[in-house]
């Protein structure tokens, strides 16, 4: 399988990230996944540390404990990830891209010097308040409001589908002020500061999904990111985070692809294999050709990003596409497996539920044809 041979194309180091980060899933994860899946939990105090000690949290970071890896090496880990599930890459994506990158782009000296080695080392956990109840595509329009009282800052609003934010340590909460969107480094535990789990999720149940509620919470000056100002802020970080994202559905399409494959070649039907009827083929053909042009797009992709040329449109298009593509494989591989595909004995419809989430959240399907509409004719059809 991986007719293309992408991989060929690592190096060394990228290479060994990935056996490194395979090798820990196979021991750590894959044993238990579908068993968190089935109860809803993810366990992050637990993991954070582990998945720190590899220098997975903020890995592409510079500086202050964070590995500064290439960002393929970033994209390669992500994968592996994402093989195991989805709701660890997301755990891994919203500590490091989101949650971290904001502090590492838009902090103070001293911000960062404060949270980026306990995030790094997976002491800490960190999230990323930025959808609300009522505006998510749009956030430009947010409801949530940060205004000055004295030197203090007073936030008060509500973040929803918020991943981590019942566990997290330290938030990172965007806000409208008189001078813009603006982001704020939110301690757990400040006063007026609450997180409420999200239940009954039929996809992402491995990860933690909270609702924030800011009622009256009072922040020193200081608690504002200082370097970011408007909404390319937060967008900043979503960019990075939806790097994450276009290699990490390469995983999770890649673990339904080698279940079909190998259930294919082992599950009889009218005396031989299913997977020698040409209809099974040619589902699994399409699987290695779709799997295979987005391992390209995420290596390119990559490759620009380590060059300092990517552009956000290039993302959106690596995002669409390879969350599209594996979203397609999955829901292939579901059909090869029979009835065995909607079990949770099998790794498919996990995955397939999951890209449930991935295809909305960080922009949706919609968000990002629209982005690629937008660079192919210089019109905005966003409103
Ligand atoms: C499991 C999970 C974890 C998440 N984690 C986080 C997190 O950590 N932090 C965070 O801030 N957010 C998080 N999100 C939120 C996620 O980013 C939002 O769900 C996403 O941005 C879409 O917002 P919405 O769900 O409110 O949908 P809406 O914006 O209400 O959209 C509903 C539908 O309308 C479509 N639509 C909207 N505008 C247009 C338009 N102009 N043209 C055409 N169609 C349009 C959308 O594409 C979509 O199909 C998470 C979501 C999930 C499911």
């Amino acid at each position: 399988m991986d007719v293309l041979r992408v991989d060929d194309r690592l190096t060394g180091e990228e290479r060994m990230i990935r056996d490194t980060v395979r090798a820990f899933v196979a021991e750590r994860i894959a044993p238990r996944i579908a068993g968190w899946f089935e109860e809803g939990v993810f366990p992050a105090r637990e993991l954070a540390p582990e998945l720190g000690k590899l220098g997975l949290l903020g890995m592409h970071l510079d500086g202050y404990g964070c590995a500064g890896t290439s960002a393929v090496a970033y994209g390669v880990a992500c994968r592996e990830l994402e093989a195991a599930d989805s709701g660890l890459r997301s755990f891994v994506s919203v500590q490091g891209s989101l949650a971290m990158a904001a502090i590492r782009k838009y902090g103070s000296e001293e911000q960062k010097r404060q949270w980026l080695p306990r995030l790094a080392s997976g002491e800490a956990i960190g999230c990323f308040g930025l959808t609300e109840p009522d505006r998510g595509s749009d956030p430009g329009d947010m409801l949530t409001r940060a205004r000055r009282d004295g030197s203090d800052w007073v936030l008060n609003g509500a973040k929803m589908w918020i991943t981590n934010g019942s566990v997290a340590d330290v938030a990172v909460v965007w806000a409208r002020t008189d001078e813009g969107i603006r982001g704020f480094v939110v301690p757990a535990g400040t006063p007026g500061f609450t997180a409420r789990d999200i239940h009954r999720k039929m996809s992402l149940r491995a990860s933690v999904t909270s609702e924030l509620s800011l009622d009256d919470v009072r922040l020193p000056a200081d608690a504002v990111l200082p370097d970011a100002t408007g909404l390319k802020g937060p967008l900043g970080c979503l960019s990075e985070a939806r790097y994450g994202i276009l290699w990490g559905a390469v995983g999770a399409g890649r673990a339904c692809y080698e279940a079909a494959v190998e259930y294919a070649t082992t599950r009889e039907q009218f005396g031989k294999p299913i997977g020698a009827f040409q209809l099974t083929q040619e589902k699994l053909a399409w699987m290695e050709v779709a799997l295979g042009q987005a391992g390209l797009t995420a290596l390119h992709v990559g490759r620009l990003k380590d060059e300092g040329t990517v552009t956000p449109q290039q993302v959106s298009f690596g995002k669409l596409a390879n969350v599209r593509a594996a979203l397609d494989v999955a829901r292939q591989a579901r059909t090869i497996l029979g009835a065995n595909g909607i079990t949770l004995e099998y790794p498919v419809i996990r995955h397939m539920n999951n890209l449930e989430s991935v295809l909305t959240y960080e922009g949706t399907q919609e968000v990002h044809l629209l982005t690629l509409g937008k660079a192919i004719t210089g019109l905005d059809a966003f409103r």
